[in-house]
């Protein structure tokens, strides 16, 4: 196999592929593949109610929160939490971090009335803001913010401080480092970055606003559908739930969320050491607000970038091309990305400049 740096859906760890692969043809010695098994059989709920059981330890969320499997991708929530939380016209605050942000304001207005008091556009999105860079509208039902921008490599260090509820997409970053759940409405994210394959999006929605929706939802569109239905209420994302629930029993024997948090500002020490040791490379994001799962990079010439991407193909580091909207490389490093990669690309750029000069 060769180093996965691709941003999503991403590397996810090894055992899990393996066991996937094996259950997929003969599920817990049923004899039936586990996307062939009914999602209401004994055996599809065990998997549903364990993934739930271990995301809640892991992330230490609190009882009055439910947790769901939703499809739609982590884009359907940009629509979906103003539908639900802002009523007929009611007021939020976005901050402008970043592509996913944007999409998510533009959602947000067919909605609501939505203040945008911080924007980085004219920075190509290279940072995230500090407290006293915006203020939030004394009449805001939330805050809305992008906990990590996968495109820029930017992530908040600390989340925003504020009498109003937070509500966040954490899709590149969810169960990277410690959070304090009751600080928060509404978490969301896709799965396929840390979590497991695409085709589910978790969502973590404190009780209390399930009340708020519209009488006029569509029902599939009510949040409160599927929390009443355990996300059951249709026939949900069999398979990417049960490599959710895997992938989150590795994780606990990695030792849970804390013990990866320090593992993954390690692993992009590496990476950032390199950067801050040359001009040859140029990280996209401000030091202060550098992201520890996607590291957004420049080399002297696009030309450059170019061969640099290519090179290290060859010798199995993929998937370091920068997205499109700013071009460069990118290396996404989420948790189940393994340290011998990064310690491969790490020698690679520093061999790469010596053969390469500016
Ligand atoms: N939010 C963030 C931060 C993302 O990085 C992405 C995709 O990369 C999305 C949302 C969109 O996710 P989806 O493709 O599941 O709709």
């Amino acid at each position: 196999r060769v180093f996965n740096f691709s941003p999503g859906p991403a590397t996810l760890p090894y055992e899990v592929l393996v066991q996937a692969g094996k259950d997929v043809v003969n599920f817990q010695e049923t004899g039936i593949g586990l996307i062939e098994i009914s999602h209401r059989s004994r055996e599809f709920m065990a998997v549903a109610e364990e993934a739930e059981k271990n995301l809640r330890e892991l992330m230490e969320i609190p009882d009055n929160y439910k947790v769901l499997f939703l499809q739609g991708g982590a884009s359907s929530q940009f629509f979906m939490i103003p539908m639900n939380l802002l009523g007929n016209g009611k007021k939020a605050t976005y901050l402008n971090t970043g592509t996913w942000a944007k999409k998510a304001i533009k959602e947000a207005k067919l909605f609501g009335e939505i203040d945008v008091p911080y924007s980085s556009e004219e920075n190509s999105f290279n940072r995230v803001p500090t407290q006293d860079e915006y203020t939030v509208a004394e009449d805001s039902e939330y805050l809305y913010f992008v906990s990590n921008n996968t495109i820029y490599g930017t992530q908040f260090p600390e989340f925003p401080e504020t009498e109003k509820m937070l509500i966040s997409d954490m899709s590149s970053d969810i169960l990277s480092r410690k959070i304090d759940i009751s600080r928060f409405g509404l978490i969301f994210a896709g799965a396929q970055k840390n979590l497991g394959p695409a085709g589910v999006t978790i969502v973590i929605i404190r009780d209390d606003l399930l009340e708020r929706t519209p009488q006029n939802t569509p029902t599939m569109l009510k949040y409160k559908t599927h929390a009443d239905k355990g996300s059951m209420f249709n026939t949900p994302p069999c398979f990417a739930i049960y490599a959710v629930g895997e992938v989150l029993k590795w994780l606990k024997k990695q030792g849970g969320v804390a013990a990866m948090e320090e593992i993954n500002r390690e692993k992009a020490t590496l990476i950032y050491d390199v950067i801050d040791s040359t001009d040859y490379y140029i990280g996209h994001a401000e030091k202060e607000s550098r992201s520890l799962m996607n590291i957004s990079f420049n080399l002297p010439t696009a030309e450059l970038e170019a061969k640099f991407i290519a090179e290290a193909a060859t010798i199995g580091l993929n998937g370091l091309k920068g997205h499109r909207s700013i071009g460069g490389c990118r290396a996404s490093i989420y948790n189940a990305f393994p340290r011998d990669g990064i310690v491969k690309l790490v020698e690679f750029m520093k061999q790469f400049e010596l053969d390469n000069p500016a």
